[in-house]
Formats: structure tokens, C-alpha cells, sequence
């Protein structure tokens, strides 16, 4: 039976409660589409920092690398802080290293559930954002320049980092309307302020006009900010900066329920490391109330970047099935998270899915 190995790196918080429901899944899923998951879990996360003075040990790392794929819970604790006054952040250090350049996104509505807007057409939300996520803002993690009173962190947009992000998310785009959805593009940036900025959107005009094709637009980051709370049933594909691409993920998450509902993977050419886009979450952990559908989506997101890369449609179909009994569970079964007002916790939630599985 083709086996696939999978680096488990559950993390702090909340990553440890929603990455049990993801692995129960995946061992569930497997049997039933003739493979095999060695889901082998690897110590990183504030509290490993905590423990033994490293957030992300090398042989983690070089665990992930030799992986398959990386499911991954969620790291940082807010009492866990470096030298200068930043938490420990390992995900980020692994998007760096792993050269995980295309944050995806994904949010949609699911029947069942309560929608927080109250127009009918947010019944129909499906889109995805894609942030870059190895350079912009962020790429001034540990390189902030303190000058007396002031401090300098530099944004940096190069042509080679935005080029291949944006081709990512024009490819998505095709993808998506090969499966019936809209298959457009908007670029969402400042290019009305800054010199960097500007040169993004050249960049993406001169990417987008290989995939004639695809429809694109273009869109201030802040009238994004406006426009997907007012008509986000508009939008398909978003392509952004990192930073950008950091904040609008959370307003996207709000628009289906809230973060528990959001799943995501940070994919590179080698390697795809798939996670839920909340983070640890402090004031719930250990109440047994994380909804664990972000995860065990991301873990369906995983399956299904897996059968692309290896040509394999029993993975797609173990991605289809996740999926299916996801919907299934709230559609049909009354399942609702504890964040969107229901009754349904962790172990809830996983139950309901397993049982459709
Ligand atoms: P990070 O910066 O690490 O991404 P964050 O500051 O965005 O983290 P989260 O940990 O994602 O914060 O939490 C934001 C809010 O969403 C909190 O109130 C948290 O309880 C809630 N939340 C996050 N994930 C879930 C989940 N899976 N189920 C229920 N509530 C969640």
C-alpha cells in the first residue's frame, strides 16, 4: 500500500487540540482510499522554546524536509518572548526556510451554519486569498534597524518574489474556473503610496497578461478592507503582500464564522506545509470549545495538493471525502462551533465527522 509520510507538528495551545481531530481523520480517510499516513510529530512551539531553549530544533526541520507534507497546529504563546520583545513565531521561520512562498487561503460558507452578514448573497462567500509569505513587511522579522527614539523595519517587493506568487495565484484563478467559479484575479496592493507597492502591481500586470485568459482587477488594500465586508460574494482569487495578506486573512475567516473556520497551506515548489489560519488562541485552550474544522480542512487542502503532485485521484478522493462529511456535519447532523454561538466542541465536532467518514 503506497505510504505517505507526514511531518506532525502540533505545536502549542489550541494547535494541540485541533491537530488530534485532524490526525483522527486522516487515519480514519485512509483505509478507505488505499493509502497509508505515517503521521510522525516533531517537537517546536513556544513551549518547546520554554522546555529546551529552541523553538524549531534543526532535526524538525530537517524532519519536514524530508516529509511529504506538513501538517501543522499552531504556534506562540504570548508570555514567550525573545530578546527583543517579539513572541516565538517558529511558522514563520519554516515559510523562510522551506521557501513557502503562496499563503493560501481558502474561505467559503458552509449550509448549515449562520453567516455573520446578513445580506442573503453571503450565503454564497467562496474565495481565496493568496499572500505572499516570504518577503514584504515581513521580511523585516529580526532586521528592525533601532535608531534612538525611532525604529526602521523595512518592507521588501522583489521581482522574483512577487512574479512567482503571482503567477501562483493566476494558475489558481484557471483552476478554479475549470471547476464552474468566476477564475478571476484581484491584486490587491498601494501602489497609489508606495514605490515598492507600485512596483508589485508592474510586476502583476506584466504576469497577468501571460494568462489572457484570466480576468483581473486591481484593488487599494484599504478599499479591499471595505469592499469585503460590503460584497465579498464579488471576489474569487485575491493576490497581496504579505502583511496585507496577514490582516485580510482574519476579515475573510470573520465573513464565514470566525477563525476556527479557516484552513490554509504555505506551499513552495518542494514543499507544502498545511495548517488552520488561527493561532494558539490562549483564552480557550483547554475548554475543550476549538473548533477544529480549520484544521482538519487544511489536513483536506493537504490531501488534495498531495494527489496534484503525485498525480494520485485516491488522495483527491480521501480530500472529496473530508470534505463531504465536513458538510455533511453541519449541514445535516446540527453540529454548530461554540464561536458561532453553538453547543458543538472539539470532540463534537471530530465525532460528527468521523461518523460520516
Ligand atoms: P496569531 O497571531 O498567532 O495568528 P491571533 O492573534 O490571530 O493569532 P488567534 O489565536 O487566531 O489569534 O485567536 C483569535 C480569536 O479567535 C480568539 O478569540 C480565539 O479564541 C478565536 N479562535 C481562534 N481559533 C479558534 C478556533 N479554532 N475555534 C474557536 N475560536 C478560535
Amino acid at each position: 500500500m503506497k505510504e505517505l509520510s507526514i511531518a506532525v507538528l502540533a505545536g502549542d495551545g489550541i494547535g494541540i487540540e485541533v491537530m488530534a481531530a485532524a490526525t483522527q481523520v486522516l487515519q480514519a480517510v485512509a483505509p478507505r482510499i488505499g493509502r497509508a499516513f505515517h503521521l510522525q510529530p516533531h517537537p517546536a512551539g513556544a513551549q518547546h522554546y520554554v522546555d529546551a531553549g529552541e523553538s524549531l530544533p534543526e532535526a524538525t526541520l530537517a524532519a519536514c524536509r524530508a516529509a511529504d507534507a506538513i501538517l501543522f497546529g499552531a504556534m506562540g504563546l504570548p508570555h514567550v518572548r525573545g530578546a527583543d520583545g517579539t513572541e516565538i513565531i517558529p511558522q514563520l521561520d519554516i515559510r523562510f526556510a522551506l521557501d513557502l512562498y503562496a499563503g493560501v487561503r481558502p474561505v467559503r460558507t458552509w449550509p448549515g451554519l449562520p453567516v455573520p452578514l446578513s445580506d442573503p448573497r453571503a450565503t454564497g462567500i467562496d474565495l481565496v486569498l493568496v499572500r505572499e509569505n516570504t518577503e514584504g513587511l515581513f521580511w523585516a522579522r529580526g532586521r528592525g534597524v533601532v535608531d534612538g527614539d525611532a525604529v526602521c523595519d523595512t518592507m521588501r517587493i522583489s521581482r522574483a518574489g512577487t512574479g512567482r506568487v503571482v503567477d501562483f495565484a493566476l494558475r489558481l484563478a484557471q483552476k478554479r474556473r475549470e471547476q464552474g467559479r468566476p477564475g478571476r484575479v484581484t491584486n490587491v496592493d498601494k501602489a497609489n503610496v508606495f514605490r515598492s507597492m507600485a512596483f508589485w502591481r508592474e510586476i502583476f500586470v506584466e504576469r497577468a497578461a501571460a494568462f489572457p485568459d484570466v480576468q483581473t482587477e486591481h484593488a487599494y488594500v484599504d478599499a479591499m478592507a471595505l469592499n469585503l465586508v460590503l460584497k465579498p460574494w464579488a471576489y474569487d482569487v485575491l493576490v497581496t503582500e504579505n502583511m496585507f495578506g496577514d490582516i485580510l486573512s482574519d476579515l475573510i475567516a470573520s465573513l464565514v464564522g470566525g477563525m476556527g473556520m479557516a484552513p490554509s497551506g504555505d506551499i513552495g515548489d518542494q514543499h507544502a506545509l498545511f495548517q488552520p489560519a488561527h493561532g494558539t488562541a490562549p483564552d480557550i485552550v483547554g475548554k475543550g470549545i476549538a473548533n477544529p474544522t480549520a484544521m482538519i480542512l487544511s489536513a483536506a487542502m493537504m490531501l488534495e495538493w498531495l494527489a496534484q503532485r503525485d498525480g494520485d485521484t485516491a488522495l483527491a478522493d480521501g480530500a472529496q471525502a473530508i470534505e463531504s462529511a465536513v458538510r455533511g456535519a453541519f449541514e445535516s447532523d446540527g453540529v454548530r462551533p461554540y464561536e458561532m454561538g453553538g453547543r458543538s466542541g472539539t470532540a463534537d465536532i471530530t465525532r460528527a465527522v468521523l461518523e460520516r467518514l
